[in-house]
């Protein structure tokens, strides 16, 4: 499996070697692929040590932050149970730094990466498997940079069409990254036998969704005679959060469903939804427990959630086939929208 042997290249940052290794993978794969080039930015870490009571303990850096700092937890550094949703984590990081906190811990049962700034932030903040208290002396001490490189977009033309649907998933994760995003590989590959009569049918991996801003390698993807855009990200057994356009609504039943909803900010298809084309994401938060930890990793589920997302993906694509733009915009109408566009 794709997804087993890219887990062996550890976490691969976006614009980081390792996503380049995995892009080039994937060119390899798919044969006669092109290399689109991606202007990104890699973030590197060179050091991320916490010390407890003067232990050493293991910890993770929070994107993108860096420093040096020694203190008492409850005086210059503030320590968090980190929040029942990953997105919360912002909320404690604002707050810390509205009062001068010089350093912050987030403390649970994994270790996390969870983007707290799109810029680099002197106040090193870590995520940690060792509980705090009031009063504990703390070190924290993170260098990490970020810097301009260019990555790429891996685009594969399954079958030629006047206008195609492209299926994609990002490559970049944080930490393991297991069903944020490399299950998706798998579920693509699993495409591969599939041909299109009306349309053209292109598989793209994305480069950079992960950072420094949301879905830099999507959004510099060109959008020309796209007639429709798949996502696939943060899969986990055994249901699908159907995000899309209300166009593609309809297509909703061949999925077995946790909800369906209006396309959100925090994916690859935001940058199609903008330009008007129908888009879909599937993904589930049933994964919220393990995203961006250590702990994202297969599981014995995942076979058959692969390849029963396959078989939906084949019906769905099929049925799409068929369908003419003016068909789906009616639709859209029908609905009341003028135009695609994000939910709230
Ligand atoms: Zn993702």
């Amino acid at each position: 499996m794709i997804s087993i042997d890219l887990l062996q290249k550890g976490e691969a940052i976006h614009g980081s070697s390792v996503e380049k290794e995995i892009l080039d993978y994937l060119a390899n794969l798919f044969q006669g692929s092109k290399k689109l080039p991606v202007n990104t930015m890699e973030w590197n870490i060179t050091y991320e040590k916490l010390y407890i009571n003067g232990k050493e303990v293991p910890c993770r850096a929070m994107p993108y932050t860096r420093g040096h700092v020694s203190g008492k937890v409850g005086d210059n550094i503030l320590a968090f149970p980190f929040p029942d949703h990953p997105f919360k984590v912002k909320d404690f990081f604002k707050y810390s730094l509205s009062v001068n906190a010089e350093g912050i811990i987030f403390y649970g049962d994994k270790l996390r990466r969870v983007k707290v700034s799109e810029d680099i932030v002197k106040v090193p903040t870590v995520t940690t498997t060792s509980t705090l208290k009031k009063g504990d002396e703390v070190e924290i001490h993170v260098d990490s940079w970020l810097r301009n490189t260019t990555s790429y977009n891996v685009e594969y033309t399954v079958n030629e069409g006047e206008e195609s649907i492209v299926i994609g998933a990002h490559v970049d994760h944080w930490l393991t990254g297991f069903h944020d995003n490399l299950l998706a590989l798998d579920v693509i590959n699993g495409l591969k036998g599939l041909k299109l009569n009306r349309k053209g049918l292109k598989f793209v991996f994305f480069s950079s969704e992960e950072g420094p801003k949301c879905c830099t390698g999507s959004s510099q993807y060109p959008k020309k005679g796209i007639f429709a855009s798949i996502i696939l990200d943060a899969l986990y057994p055994n249901r699908v959060v159907y995000s899309s356009t209300p166009d593609l609504w309809q297509f909703a039943n061949y999925f077995r469903l946790k909800r369906i909803e209006m396309p959100t900010r925090y994916s690859d298809d935001v940058s199609f939804v903008e330009e008007n084309i129908p888009s879909l994401t599937l993904y589930n938060d049933d994964l919220i427990p393990f995203y961006h930890s250590d702990r994202d990793l297969q599981m014995p589920e995942d076979l058959s959630y692969i390849e029963e997302l396959k078989l939906a993906l084949i019906k769905m694509l099929k049925a799409l086939d068929n369908v003419k733009r003016e068909e789906l915009d009616e639709r859209l109408k029908s609905f009341g929208f003028s135009k695609r566009e994000l939910g709230s």
